[in-house]
């Protein structure tokens, strides 16, 4: 039999109690060594926040005010005394289990004693709903869930249901406890993880010996390669002291595309498949022959000239894909990598993998990337002010005999880009404007990462469009942690490139710094907060300025 949800919760609970990270594994990985194969995975899909993964394109649909109606009608609670309750414990799921604990429930004589596998079950049952009266049978669903739960139970599941475990628990400490419970070394649980984005299957392969099989699949994604930067053309000559590939730096969408006989999925470098908001490339990708996986960036692309990169975001982030916006938003994929081709071809050099995409007959939606081999700087600086002059980015130099790595950032790609000031940072908090903007969230906080840590580095008023403010305002608003009236806390999701003139030293910020001139560049759908800049980064950046004045 499956084992109990609360014994799940209590372990839970018990992670969170110790601040110790050892004790966290080991608490994790004596309570993963004893379930089933069913329960594992289920087990460590709600613990990594990862219900269903991105590529199955199911989302629970629960809004947070579909949660909070819920509690209020079960509890006879006013909104007044759940919004002060949510100021108090900054979190939903607390806000259950208190009131769950200090209110009579209206429960039926008999109620269920709530398994792993049940509720999952159920999760999985409102997932599948869809069309007309689902919402209904949603709600449903849910309150029989909410029935059955003890106050502890209730707190879990509306973690999980809002993706908000706050455990102390990060992705390295669950890879920590899968090593831990079935002794596997956790350089290997990490190089399975980069392989295939999926902990639940990766702990069921550690659980059964057969790690070793686990390999890049057609049709579910693998981890991008990334690039490291360097900032000027003789740091990178300096550094390989060899012939390099250059590539045009494309601004557009990562995306990978997966063709499986007549199927063909494209995946966002979140996983996500947005393969419905590109029909001509997937229809050009199933005409070609062979089974492949491509590493490419999918560029709004208009009579021979890149669009702005917003472009594509129109594309992207809307309900429908309507014939005009296809028309006027002409998208191509440029292939820069390829990962499998018939076999898997990672392991291959970046010199051999350039010419099997050779061997792709691409059609007049997508191509090759250019590229072109280079030996010393001036060659590099020219092409630099080729590629900014035809409206892309920056370049791409590449190690031509590196292996395809997914998911690490080792120096084997750098990327030199126009603009050298900017920070991937991620918002935590948003304020009210005046004027114009009162009443509309406009004034963003923002943070690095330091370590497990997130350090506030500066705040940003301009370089957002009216629609994209207008977008970004119903985001902030979902992803609400707490509401101080002029300004509202946000869970750290969305990601923002910010260019600014300088960096300074300050101690209005936790971060010890401050950005001088800060403005939003664009937002990030494609970047997750694990992959924004470090305080690392920002002090090197910081330094090097200072070097370069005194
Ligand atoms: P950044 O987003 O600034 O960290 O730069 C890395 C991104 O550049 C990658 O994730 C790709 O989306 C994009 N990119 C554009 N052109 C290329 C290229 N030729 N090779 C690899 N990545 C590229």
């Amino acid at each position: 039999m499956s084992r109990f949800f609360e014994d799940f919760s209590l372990i839970c609970d018990k992670i969170k109690l110790t601040s110790s990270k050892l004790n966290k594994i080991s608490i994790l990985g004596e309570f993963l060594k004893e379930l089933d194969d069913e329960d594992l995975k289920i087990a460590i899909k709600f613990l990594s926040s990862q219900v269903f993964p991105p590529w199955e394109n199911k989302e629970l649909q629960v809004g947070y005010s579909t949660l909070v109606k819920l509690l209020k009608d079960l509890t006879l609670t006013d909104d007044k005394t759940i919004s002060s309750l949510l100021v108090k414990f900054g979190d939903l799921g607390e806000v259950a289990e208190y009131l769950y604990k200090n209110k009579k429930i209206e429960k039926p004589f008999f109620t269920k004693k709530l398994t792993l596998v049940d509720v999952y079950k159920i999760l999985n049952k409102i997932s599948d709903l869809k069309g007309e009266g689902s919402y209904t049978i949603r709600k449903n669903f849910l309150k029989q869930l909410f029935i059955d739960s003890s106050p502890i139970e209730i707190k879990y599941i509306i973690k999980i249901i809002t993706n908000e475990l706050r455990i102390g628990l990060s992705e390295g400490l669950i890879e920590e406890a899968i090593s831990y419970a079935f002794n596997k070394s956790s350089g290997d649980v990490r190089n399975a993880y980069l392989l295939l984005p999926d902990l639940s299957l990766i702990a069921y392969h550690a659980k059964h010996n057969t790690m070793h099989l686990i390999s890049i699949e057609l049709l579910t994604p693998t981890n991008f390669m990334l690039a490291d930067f360097m900032d000027t053309a003789s740091e990178i000559i300096n550094y390989f002291q060899k012939e390099l590939i250059c590539e045009y730096k494309y601004d557009g969408i990562r995306c990978q595309v997966h063709k499986k006989d007549d199927k063909v999925k494209l995946f966002s470098r979140r996983f996500e498949d947005i393969s419905y908001f590109l029909p001509e490339i997937v229809n050009e990708f199933k005409k070609i022959a062979n089974n492949f996986i491509l590493d490419c960036e999918i560029v709004p692309f208009k009579d021979g000239k890149p669009l702005p990169f917003q472009e594509i975001q129109k594309r992207l982030h809307r309900k429908y894909l309507i014939k005009s916006i296809m028309e006027s938003i002409p998208v191509k994929a440029i292939v820069y990598d390829i990962m499998y081709y018939n076999n898997s071809v990672i392991d291959l050099p970046l010199r051999d993998r350039k010419q099997i995409i050779k061997c792709i007959k691409f059609g007049e939606n997508s191509e090759e990337a250019k590229y072109f081999w280079v030996k010393n700087s001036k060659e590099i600086e020219d092409l630099f002010n080729e590629s900014i002059s035809k409206g892309f980015e920056g370049l791409m130099i590449k190690d031509p005999d590196s292996k395809y790595t997914p998911g690490r950032r080792g120096r084997y790609w750098i990327k030199l880009k126009k603009e050298f000031n900017t920070l991937d940072v991620v918002i935590v908090a948003a304020e009210y404007g005046h004027g114009k903007r009162s009443g509309v969230l406009s004034d963003y906080t923002f943070a690095v990462k330091d370590n497990d840590d997130l350090k506030i580095i500066g705040k940003a008023y301009s370089g957002l469009t009216d629609d994209e403010i207008e977008e970004m305002n119903k985001r902030l608003k979902e992803i609400a942690i707490k509401d101080l009236g002029y300004k509202i806390i946000v869970k750290p999701e969305i990601i923002i490139e910010v260019a600014f003139d300088s960096i300074q030293k300050s101690d209005r910020h936790d971060s010890g710094f401050a950005l001088r001139f800060p403005r939003i560049k664009r937002i990030r759908y494609d970047k997750n907060v694990d992959e924004i800049d470090t305080l690392d980064r920002v002090i090197e950046l910081y330094n090097r300025k200072r070097s370069f004045y005194t």
